[in-house]
């Protein structure tokens, strides 16, 4: 049984808006998008939390930040400048515990964030 709604996302459990997909990673759209473009990308494999990473995980998170940029340019927002945020824990307001990378993009945001 997939543990978290990720891994029921990565297992085919429930369904999702996917726009990549390799042998270690799956991004998907945003079901209540913050910006024109809102895609989550997120490891196959369940890490709950960025503080939850070890060296071991380098190259799967080296690999997230490639694929937020290539998916970038692939959604025409890579000129026109995107963001790209990672929640960890309470006070960020973290609300899925599967480590993902959100990739926001198609409108002016603000600094400092909310
Ligand atoms: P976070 O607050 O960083 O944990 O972000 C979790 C994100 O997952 C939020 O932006 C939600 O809108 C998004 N989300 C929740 N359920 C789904 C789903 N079934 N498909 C796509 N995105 C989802």
């Amino acid at each position: 049984m997939a543990e978290d709604l990720f891994c029921k996302i990565v297992a085919g459990e429930i369904p999702a808006d996917k726009v990549y997909e390799d042998e270690d990673v799956l991004a998907f759209r945003d079901i209540k998008p913050q910006a024109p473009v809102h895609i989550l990308i997120i490891p196959k494999r369940h890490i709950a939390m960025l503080a939850d990473a070890t060296e071991e995980d380098e190259r799967l998170l080296g690999k997230l930040l490639l694929v937020a940029s290539k998916l970038a340019k692939q959604e025409g927002i890579a000129d026109s400048g995107f963001r790209v945020v990672v929640n960890n824990g309470p006070d960020s307001g973290q609300d899925v515990f599967h480590i993902h990378v959100h990739l926001l993009g198609g409108r002016k945001m603000g600094w400092p964030p909310g």
